[in-house]
C-alpha cells in the first residue's frame, strides 16, 4: 500500500483504520496523535506490548516520550519532534527501556497520516528492534577506532582507556568499565579507565582486596579459568559505595592461544544493570580489547627493539635509565659505574667503528663474566661508553681497581693485533632521594675527571659537582692571565741511576701558585689547560724557565744535567711544535742532547705516521724522546719498537702494585723489551726501598720518586747539587 492509497483508506475514520492496520502487523506499531502537546500515544499494537514487556493499558494516553529511555540522545529526540511538528516522515533510532527484562534499541519510522481537512492529526510509527545492527555498528567502528589508534601508534595504555570510554558511552554511561591484566598470572595492572577521583594503583589495591573478598572469583581467577559471563556479583562493601556501584560483571580476556589475559570489569551505576543480550554483547567486545593487548605486546617488543643497543646487546641509555628509575622506586639503591676506553675514538679513527664496539663488546663479557653474584644492571650509555648500575654500595676505590685490572690487563684483540687499553671510570651512587639522571650525571663528572689522568682511573663523584664545575671554571678564567704573566715554574725531580745511586738527570713538572686561587695541582690545571688549548704555550714557559736556568748554571760554571720536559701529546701535534721548540732551545744556546721531551704515552700516538715524523725530527735535531706513563696507555710493544724512543718510562700505577705477581710479570717484560730496543727503563714513582731493590734486581736502569726525592724549586736543586 503506497502513502496515498494508505491516506485515502483512513480519511474517513482515521483512527479506526490505523488501529485495524496496526493490528495487522506482527511487530511494533505505534499511533500518536499529532494534535495533542506532548504527542500521546492513542494505540500500541500487541506485538509492541510484548517487545516490550509491557502491560496493555500501560501506553494508552502516554506521551511520545514515554516509550523510549531517557538515555536516548537528546539530539536525536529533537529532530524526531521537528519533523513530527512540520508533518514529515520520521525515523530515530532510539533505546527503550523494557520491564523486567533487557531493554532494546529501536528504530521508529513514522508516516503522517492525513485527516478529511487534508491536515497530518496521526502520526504511525514503525517499531523495529535494531539491537544487533546497532552492536554489529559500535564493534565495527570500535575495531575501526582501535586500528587508527595503532596506526598512530598510540600508547596501548590509552587505546584500553578509549575502548573503555566507548562502552561506557555506548551504554549511556550506566556502567563503569576498567581493564585489568595480569602480570606473571598473579598480580593485577589496572589499565583503562579507573573511576574519577582514583588512582591506578589505588584502585588496583581497592580491586585486588574485592578480589579477596570475593573468594570464590579470586580462586578462579588464580586458575585462569573462564568466569561465567553473566556473573554479576552485588557489592555492598564501601569501595562499592564510593565509587557508587552496586555491583559488577568480570568479564574474563584470552588470547588467541585460549591464555588467560585479565578481566575486562563491568560496574554498574545505581541500580542499572545490563541484561543477558547487553552482557553477552560486551563478551563479542572482549577480543577488540585482546586484539589491543596483543598489539601491546607487539609494541613492547619493538620497544625493547627500540631500546636495545643491538651492537652490544645490552639496554640503550634510555632504557637503562628506565629501568633503574623503576628499580629507584621500589627502594632499591647502589652504585652508577660509567667505564670508557680511553682509547676509544682513536681505535675508531685508526680501525673503524666497528672495532670501537668490539672493544666494549669485550669489556661487557669480561664484565658479565665477573660479576658473578652481583646484582647488576648494564646499559650502553653512548657510543664510547657502557654504564652499570650495581645493587652494591659504594665500595673503597681499591675494590673498583681489582675490577678493572680484569678489565684492562689482559689485551684486546684488534685485527689481529694486541691493544692495551685503559679504562676511565666515573662512580657515583644511585638510589631514594637521588634522582636517577642526576646520579649519571655525577657519575659522567666523575668519568671527565678520571679521563684527564693518565691510564686507566677511578673518580667517585658524590660531593656536589657545582663545586668541582666551579673550579674549573675558575681556573681556565685565571689560566690566560697566568700566562701573560708567566706565573708557571718549574720544579725539578731527580732521576737516579738505580746501579750507581746517583742522579743522572732532572724532570721538570709545572707548579702553578695563583694569586687568585692559591696553589694548583697540575693534575688539575693541566687537564684544562689541554682541553681549552692552553697547553702550547705552559709547556713552553717551563721549558724557557728550565733553560734559563741551564744557561745560568753554565755561565755559573757548574755541571749541567740532562732535563726531560713534558710535552702534552696535544702540543706534540702542534703544526709547528718542532720548528718552536728548536728555536727555544737554540735562543738559550743550550745543547740539544741535555734536553728529553717527554711525552705521555696515549692514544694520540696511535697517529702512528705522524708520531714517527715528529720524533725523526726532533732526533735530526739531536733530541731524544722519552714514552711517559708506559703501559697504561694504548701500548702495543710490537708498535713501539717502531718508533724513536729511548726511553721508556714505567708508569707509577705498575711500580705500585709490583709486590703482586702479575704485576712484577709485566714489568719485568717492560725492561726486557727496553733491553732489546736498546731503550733506557725508567721506574716512576718509587716510594720503598722494597720497591727499589726489587726494580734493581730486575735490571730496572734509571727511577724516580719520593723514595729518593720530590721535586724541588729551582733553588733547591742548585744547593742539592752543590752538597754532592
Ligand atoms: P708525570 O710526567 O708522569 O710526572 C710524574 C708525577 O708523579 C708528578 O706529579 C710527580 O710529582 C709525581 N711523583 C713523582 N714521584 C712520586 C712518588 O714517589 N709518589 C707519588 N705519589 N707521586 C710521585 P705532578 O707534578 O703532580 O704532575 C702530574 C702530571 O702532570 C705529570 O705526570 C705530567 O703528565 C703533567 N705535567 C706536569 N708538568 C707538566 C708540564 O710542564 N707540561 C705538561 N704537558 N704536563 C705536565
Ligand atoms: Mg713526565
Ligand atoms: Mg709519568
Amino acid at each position: 500500500m503506497t502513502p496515498s492509497q494508505f491516506n485515502s483508506f483512513t480519511e474517513k475514520n482515521p483512527l479506526t483504520a490505523l488501529i485495524s492496520f496496526a493490528d495487522l502487523h506482527h511487530t511494533g506499531v505505534i499511533i500518536v496523535n499529532k494534535f495533542s502537546e506532548y504527542l500521546d500515544i492513542e494505540y500500541v499494537n500487541d506485538a509492541f506490548i510484548y517487545e516490550t514487556n509491557a502491560h496493555n493499558e500501560s501506553f494508552k494516553g502516554q506521551p511520545l516520550h514515554f516509550i523510549y529511555s531517557a538515555y536516548t540522545d537528546k539530539l536525536t529526540i529533537v529532530q524526531l519532534y521537528e519533523q513530527i511538528k512540520n508533518g514529515d516522515p520520521t525515523q530515530a533510532k532510539v533505546y527503550i527501556d523494557c520491564h523486567n527484562s533487557d531493554g532494546y534499541w529501536c528504530e521508529l519510522s513514522g508516516h503522517p497520516i492525513k485527516n478529511a481537512a487534508n491536515e497530518v492529526q496521526y502520526y504511525l510509527i514503525h517499531t523495529t528492534n535494531i539491537t544487533e545492527y546497532m552492536h554489529i555498528h559500535f564493534t565495527a567502528e570500535l575495531e575501526r577506532v582501535v586500528y587508527k589508534y595503532i596506526e598512530e601508534e598510540t600508547a596501548f595504555h590509552t587505546i584500553l582507556e578509549v575502548i573503555c570510554k566507548k562502552v561506557e558511552h555506548y551504554y549511556f554511561n550506566k556502567i563503569h568499565c576498567a581493564i585489568f591484566l595480569t602480570q606473571n598470572q598473579k598480580n593485577l595492572i589496572a589499565i583503562g579507565n579507573t573511576p574519577e577521583g582514583y588512582s591506578s594503583n589505588l584502585f588496583v589495591d581497592k580491586m585486588t582486596k574485592q578480589l579477596n573478598e570475593h573468594e570464590a572469583l579470586h580462586s578462579q581467577y588464580e586458575k585462569a579459568c573462564p568466569l561465567n559471563v553473566n556473573t554479576y556479583i552485588p557489592c555492598h562493601s564501601n569501595f562499592c559505595q564510593e565509587i557508587n556501584v552496586q555491583g559488577y560483571s568480570p568479564i574474563p580476556l584470552y588470547n588467541e592461544h585460549n591464555d588467560f589475559l585479565g578481566l575486562f570489569y563491568l560496574f554498574f551505576k545505581g541500580q542499572s544493570q545490563l541484561y543477558k543480550n547487553e552482557l553477552s554483547f560486551i563478551q563479542i567486545i572482549a577480543p577488540v580489547i585482546s586484539f589491543a593487548y596483543k598489539y601491546g605486546e607487539q609494541q613492547q617488543t619493538l620497544r625493547k627493539l627500540a631500546y636495545y643497543d643491538a651492537s652490544l646487546d645490552i639496554p640503550n641509555a634510555l632504557y637503562f635509565t628506565e629501568q633503574v628509575k623503576e628499580r629507584v622506586a621500589e627502594g632499591k639503591s647502589g652504585t652508577f659505574i660509567i667505564i670508557q676506553p680511553g682509547e676509544y675514538s682513536h681505535i675508531v679513527d685508526f680501525y673503524s667503528r666497528s672495532a670501537g664496539d668490539q672493544v666494549l663488546r669485550e669489556i661487557v663479557s669480561r664484565l658479565t663474566q665477573s660479576a658473578g653474584e652481583d646484582a647488576y644492571f648494564m646499559g650502553r650509555l653512548s657510543t664510547s661508553a657502557i654504564i652499570i648500575a650495581s645493587e652494591e654500595s659504594l665500595k673503597p676505590l681499591a675494590h673498583y681497581e681489582t675490577t678493572m685490572e680484569h678489565l684492562s690487563l689482559i689485551p684486546y684483540f684488534i685485527k689481529d693485533r694486541e691493544v692495551y687499553i685503559t679504562l676511565k671510570v666515573g662512580i657515583s651512587r644511585f638510589g631514594p632521594g637521588i634522582d636517577v639522571d642526576e646520579g649519571i650525571r655525577y657519575a659522567d663528572i666523575g668519568l671527565s675527571k678520571a679521563r684527564k689522568e693518565n691510564g686507566t682511573s677511578f673518580h667517585v663523584f658524590e660531593e656536589s659537582p657545582e663545586d668541582e664545575l666551579r673550579l674549573a671554571i675558575d681556573v681556565l678564567s685565571q689560566l690566560t692571565k697566568a700566562i701573560t704573566l708567566e706565573q708557571f715554574t718549574p720544579h725539578l725531580q731527580p732521576k737516579i741511576d738505580m746501579t750507581t745511586g746517583e742522579i743522572s738527570g732532572f724532570e721538570a713538572l709545572a707548579r702553578w701558585i695563583s694569586p687568585v686561587l692559591g696553589s694548583m695541582s697540575p693534575a688539575v690545571f693541566i687537564p684544562i689547560a689541554e682541553d681549552s688549548g692552553k697547553i702550547r704555550e705552559i709547556d713552553q714557559i717551563i721549558l724557557k724557565k728550565v733553560l734559563i736556568w741551564m744557561r745560568s748554571r753554565l755561565t755559573n760554571g757548574f755541571k749541567l744535567y740532562p732535563v726531560s720536559v713534558n710535552v702534552s701529546p696535544k702540543h706534540f701535534y702542534y703544526h709547528s711544535f718542532v720548528e718552536e721548540f728548536v728555536g727555544i732551545v737554540k735562543e738559550y744556546e743550550i745543547d740539544a742532547s741535555l734536553i728529553i721531551v717527554e711525552v705521555t704515552e696515549s692514544a694520540e700516538l696511535v697517529d702512528f705516521q705522524k708520531a714517527k715524523e715528529v720524533m725523526t725530527n726532533l732526533k735530526r735535531h739531536g733530541f731524544e724522546c722519552s714514552i711517559d706513563d708506559f703501559g697504561v696507555g694504548f701500548s702495543s710493544l710490537s708498535y713501539l719498537q717502531q718508533l724513536p724512543f729511548t726511553e721508556i718510562k714505567i708508569d707509577q700505577s705498575f711500580i705500585n702494585l709490583i709486590h703482586n705477581t702479575s704485576m712484577s710479570a709485566v714489568v719485568q717484560t717492560i725492561i726486557h723489551l727496553a733491553n732489546s730496543l736498546k731503550m733506557l727503563a725508567v721506574a716512576e714513582g718509587i716510594e720503598s726501598m722494597e720497591q727499589y731493590e726489587t726494580l734493581k734486581s730486575m735490571g730496572c736502569h734509571a727511577g724516580q720518586g719520593y723514595y729518593f726525592y720530590k721535586p724541588m724549586p729551582l733553588h733547591e736543586v742548585d744547593t742539592l747539587l752543590e752538597n754532592i
